[in-house]
């Protein structure tokens, strides 16, 4: 090798490439986070913030649309996309395996999101962030990981117990329960009291040296109720079970500090905080994560691997086998910095106001009952009429232009436990406003009219 093509390299390298010519979103070839225009979204600016998102531009049966269903799953604001797109337009290539520029470029971005979301959840040194499809496969990849074994025996054995609460998601209920038939532990269940309310004692006296798992969720998509969830982790850690939280409610509503949790696992959605479909995360202790068995054997999870045997690839690569979802990951994190820069803090106060505005004028309309009323904060509001059928009311707020969610929310031991049935969920995000709120409790009003 001549020296002339050495330094070619290495200007490649160093990204003094004809990369460098072009115009790009990002710092080519370094691992810094993708550089962004200076974002100034505000929510004291509510028409420029709503403009960064095109969608909410429309109208549905001749009416605004009022998008009122974010706890299934958010918008996309304009610089997400244009992450995403200059991802897919300058940098696409598969990651890891290649010497050439283009998949060096792509891994540095990989691993620039990797780094922009632990630092969106205060991910600390002790800590790891693995990519997913999203919180069902996060949920998925921790209760198979415990319940299967790979390069090492199963943590779960037979009388071993788990315990998840009542307010679970199927996401975060359903693969316990296959987590339980498989290893032959026993899965328990934390009740609310009388109030609906979670209680650290309740929790104790369902902790027994056998415990090795307590799953929770942050806040119920079914009704908003957010637990006590710092107080419960706590005293699961504490009686030495593996601690999981379900943060999809929760991440995009406000700050959130994994270094201050005594938390092993934490999953989460990209679509339910502005980012895109099909990506996720699972973030968690270390040690905890490296006890997982993989979920996905294959490309990328690998060290070396005979005819008949494997050896896997260190964190975080062992649990993210195969293609990952790179301009997923690009958008999330785009996602995250979208969310910081209109302060955390901010939009939790926004969307709480909004969803005290609706809870109160949904109290005064006769008939309707509002669950976990009193829950803050939250960004969920979820009621029923009495006498009339959610999906009856759905459709007629949709007739208006007005998007809710309608049903059992995924929840459907809650609402049974509840005694509710399915309900009608309002949900709130950084666009909403108080004009949309006051449109819905109009739009109820004349629904409960139309329908009893
Ligand atoms: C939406 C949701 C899930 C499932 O998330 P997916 O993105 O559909 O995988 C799990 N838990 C909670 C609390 C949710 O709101």
């Amino acid at each position: 090798m001549t020296d002339a093509i050495d330094g070619l390299k290495m200007r490649e390298r160093n990204g003094a490439g004809d990369a460098a010519a072009r115009p790009s979103a990002y710092a080519p070839q370094s691992a810094q986070p993708p550089q962004q225009p200076e974002l100034h979204p505000s929510l004291e600016q509510p028409d420029a913030l709503r403009a960064l998102f095109p969608v909410l531009a429309q109208t549905i049966n001749g009416a605004p649309l009022a998008y009122l269903d974010n706890a299934a799953t958010t918008q996309v604001p304009l610089p997400v996309l244009d992450a995403i797109r200059a991802f897919e337009e300058h940098d696409r290539a598969n990651i890891h395996r290649g010497v050439h520029t283009l998949s060096q470029r792509a891994t540095d971005i990989f691993e620039a999101a990797r780094s922009a979301l632990k630092r969106f959840i205060h991910a600390g040194a002790q800590h790891e962030l693995v990519f997913t499809s999203g919180t069902t496969e996060s949920l998925n990849l921790v209760a198979h990981g415990l319940s299967d074994s790979a390069d090492a025996p199963a943590l779960l054995r037979p009388g071993d117990e788990i315990v998840v609460s009542i307010f679970e998601h199927h996401a975060n209920l359903v693969p316990w329960q296959q987590a339980a038939r498989r290893s032959g532990a026993r899965l328990r269940l934390l009740l609310p009291d009388a109030q609906g309310r979670l209680r650290p004692n309740d929790l104790a006296g369902l902790l027994t040296p056998r415990t090795r798992v307590f799953a929770l969720t942050a806040c119920a998509n079914a009704t908003g109720y957010r637990p006590p969830y710092e107080a419960l982790l706590s005293m699961a850690a504490d009686a030495g079970a593996l601690t999981v939280l379900d943060a999809a409610q929760t991440v995009a509503h406000g700050g959130f500090d994994l270094s201050a949790l005594p938390c092993d696992f934490v999953a989460f959605s990209g679509h339910k905080m502005y980012g895109p479909m099909g990506i996720g995360v699972l973030a968690g202790r270390r040690d905890a994560l490296q006890r997982l068995a993989p979920l996905r054997f294959g490309g990328d999870m690998v060290q070396w691997v005979t005819a008949d045997t494997a050896v896997f690839a260190e964190l975080p690569a062992r649990l993210e086998g195969g293609t990952p979802n790179v301009g997923g990951a690009v958008g999330m994190a785009a996602a995250a910095r979208f969310i910081e820069a209109l302060g955390r803090d901010r939009l939790e106060a926004h969307e709480a106001g909004l969803r005290t505005r609706a809870v109160e004028g949904l109290s005064r309309i006769a008939g309707v009952r509002v669950i976990a009323a009193d829950s803050a904060p939250t960004a969920i509001a979820s009621f029923t009429v009495d006498g009339v059928h959610p999906h009856d009311l759905g459709t007629l707020l949709d007739e208006q232009g007005i998007a809710v969610r309608t049903g059992h929310h995924c929840a459907q031991p809650l609402l049974d436990h509840l005694g509710c049935g399915p309900t009608t969920r309002a949900s709130f995000a950084m666009y909403n406003t108080a004009d949309e709120v006051d449109r819905l409790l109009a739009g109820v009003a004349r629904a409960v009219k139309i329908l009893r």
